[in-house]
């Protein structure tokens, strides 16, 4: 066994890759960059080394730091985690020169898969069914019209070198594809320097299904059942399972069996993915393989037991796969959600900063239940601009789908995350969706069931009457608290009143509320009766409820006029007044929302890279005004209705930040 390995990698799977290597008794090295300096990766590991600025350039994508550190520290073998060097063919090759190990697949096999034509070319050649399009590259913005003329509308243009949803435009006619060449460009060029383009068939609606592969160097190959990730918002995963509702048996071992004869004809050791998008008939088309770990490889762990981390190590020590193909059993159902510093609320547009708060709901290992939640970050730490804004990986397993759901409703609700703008609100909302809830779920989810955008959730009357008991609940206590602070008038237990009027969602309840020993009741004038049951001090956020026998956890804020409550994904105001304040509120002007209509507001922090309209230009409604580059992809902000540019604010080159105003109209 290796004696110690170095991390080139940061963020949660440095963490994790560690973890594992701790429970075989290896020792670890981390690499960190300035920017990494506190952070959980360099605490959990043995030894840490700066590799330099924040910058990944300067650091995380130095093969030569990288190499420096391992030498220095002594580690004998790198796992590169996913993303920066994992599937850069240069870094095994400068590793093997340096006489270091690398935890990952052949040379030769990250090459060939590393290029998405090529790569289709061999899927191609070994038997497995790919995508329709045209195998070939795309130079000029006349060859794209022509081309996908040829495959018929709709098509996707993407980059060959692409990965992590960049440099991909879906078209649905021949502006969309000169649109899209452009964009598509310039965002592969950005992201990997490479701005190579390819075009094939846009399978509409499809589902997203990869399947897991292990191999090792004495020819065993085996696959470990697939992933389903048609859970996606610009075509990133953010939900995934194991298995899929949609797979059976037959098509399970089908795709198994050409993702194994794919890495078979590369010659693939390590852990690998090959995905594939599958259309309703179940007719499955190969997409590309992943010669790496991937995000989500936990769900595979969860139900298949094995610890693919460990298989890395052990494979590239030379060792035998200690499992056939028929070892390998299918148990339970596992889900994971991925946790971003995003804002669900402006099209998941990635945001920034400190997290004040984080506090991960407690892991558990129980026979019939795992909560697991893989993350690099602690309270305090910074979400920054240089690197993925991912905060955690949050997964759950149990026996059956409905119960791991369930499971990852309740961790939801019991994660807090406060300081940066998240998804957790979107999580807990696809987790009570109906559909999600029924399996039917494709690509297009989110685009479908959040046409609008996501605007939170609308409780429905149970959950509601649920949050009415617990916020009154909440609020005859600090009721009874004030009036029992001394030096108040009588200095002595004033009468609280007991008859409240709650507001939330546009729904008003009058409750009575009592305080006996232990609980309190709250009663409705329908005479329904809740019986609440919680803990809470001032200052607590997570507040955990028993309301008639059943557990909830709710988040509570005090705002100046009532409470924010944060449940299931919805996020409200809840206001709780007397008999006489809902009187006087009857004659108070409400306030009014600022309008922003005649404005154009970045929706998120970034590089203005163009401004497609003048001062005095007319514009129609989906016209792009500008473009605004953030996070290494392009976004074209465009009209939301005809209109006239007045003003522009904002000119190209220039950073800005989220509500900033780029032009005014008229
Ligand atoms: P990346 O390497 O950037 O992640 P992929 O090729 O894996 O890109 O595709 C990412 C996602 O984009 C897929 O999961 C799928 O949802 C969508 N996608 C890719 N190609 C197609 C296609 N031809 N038709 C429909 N959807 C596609």
């Amino acid at each position: 066994m290796f004696k110690k390995i170095l991390i080139a990698n940061r963020g949660e799977i440095a963490c994790r890759i560690i973890k594992t290597a701790k429970k075989l008794g290896i020792k670890t090295v981390a690499v960190y960059s300035d920017a990494d300096l506190n952070s959980l990766h360099v605490e959990m590991a043995d030894e840490a080394i700066n590799i330099g600025p924040a910058l990944v350039s300067a650091s995380y994508l130095s093969i030569e730091k990288i190499i420096c550190a391992a030498q220095e520290s002594g580690a004998e073998a790198i796992h590169p985690g996913y993303g920066f060097l994992s599937e850069n063919p240069k870094f095994p090759i400068a590793l093997e020169k340096a006489g270091l190990i690398f935890i990952g697949p052949p040379v030769e096999a990250i090459k060939s898969m590393g290029d998405k034509i090529t790569s289709k070319e061999l899927a191609k050649k070994a038997g497995v069914s790919i995508v329709p399009g045209h195998m070939g590259l795309i130079k000029t913005v006349e060859e794209a019209v022509e081309v996908s003329m040829k495959i018929g509308y709709p098509v996707m243009i993407k980059a060959s070198a692409g990965g992590g949803g960049k440099g991909m435009r879906v078209a649905w006619n021949d502006n969309e594809v000169k649109e899209g060449f452009y964009a598509s460009k310039n965002e592969a060029s950005n992201s990997f320097g490479d701005d190579r383009l390819f075009i094939e068939k846009y399978i509409v609606k499809p589902r997203h299904i990869e399947i897991q592969i292990l191999g090792d160097s004495h020819n065993n190959l085996v696959h470990l059942g697939e992933r389903e990730c048609s859970i996606q918002r610009r075509n990133q995963k953010v939900i995934e399972e194991a298995p899929s509702t949609f797979i059976d048996k037959k098509t399970r071992k089908k795709m198994g069996e050409q993702a194994c004869k794919l890495a078979k004809a590369v010659g693939y050791t390590s852990a690998g993915t090959v995905e594939f998008i599958v259309d309703k008939d179940k007719n499955f088309y190969f997409l590309e393989m992943n010669t790496r770990l991937q995000v989500e490889h936990p769900v595979t762990e969860l139900i298949t037991g094995i610890d693919l981390v460990e298989e890395m190590i052990k494979v590239a020590q030379g060792k035998k796969i200690s499992f056939t193909q028929d070892d390998i059993k299918l148990n339970g159902w596992a889900i994971e959600s991925r946790l971003y510093a995003e804002d669900p609320y402006r099209n998941f547009l990635p945001s920034i900063g400190r997290l004040t708060r984080y506090r991960p709901p407690n892991e558990l290992t129980l026979p019939e239940l795992v909560v697991r939640n893989d993350t690099g970050v602690t309270e305090g730490g910074e979400i920054s601009i240089f690197y993925d804004p991912m905060i955690a990986k949050l997964c759950t397993w149990a026996k059956s789908r409905p119960e791991a759901i369930k499971l990852m409703q309740d961790s939801l609700d019991n994660f807090e995350i406060e300081g940066v703008g998240h998804n957790l609100p979107f999580l807990s909302a696809v987790m009570g969706h109906p559909r999600f809830l029924s399996g039917d779920i494709t690509t297009a989810f989110i685009e479908e069931e959040y046409q609008e955008g996501f605007v939170g959730v609308r409780l429905e009357k149970k959950d509601l009457r649920l949050l009415c008991s617990a916020i009154a609940s909440i609020h005859i206590f600090k009721e009874i608290r004030k009036s029992n602070i001394s030096g108040r008038v009588n200095d002595k237990v004033e009468a609280v009143v007991d008859d409240w009027h709650v507001f939330v969602q546009g729904v008003q309840s009058r409750v009575k509320v009592v305080k006996s020993e232990n609980d309190v009741l709250v009663q409705y004038a329908d005479i329904e009766t809740q019986k609440v049951n919680f803990k809470w001090s001032p200052g607590d956020v997570l507040v955990k409820f028993t309301i008639n026998g059943e557990k909830y956890s709710l988040k509570v804020n005090n705002i100046i006029d009532g409470y924010r409550v944060r449940f299931r994904g919805a996020d409200l105001k809840v206001q709780v007044k007397t008999s006489r304040q809902v009187q006087m509120s009857l004659v108070m002007l409400e306030k009014k929302e600022a309008d922003t209509s005649k404005s154009l507001l970045c929706p998120m922090p970034g590089l203005v890279t163009s401004i497609d309209v003048s001062e005095g230009d007319e514009f129609e409604q989906g016209q792009t005004l500008c473009t605004i580059e953030a996070m290494k992809m392009e976004n074209m902000l465009k009209a939301e209705k005809k209109g006239v540019v007045k003003t522009i604010l904002a000119r190209v080159n220039q950073s800005i930040s989220v509500d900033q105003l780029i032009m005014e109209f008229e």
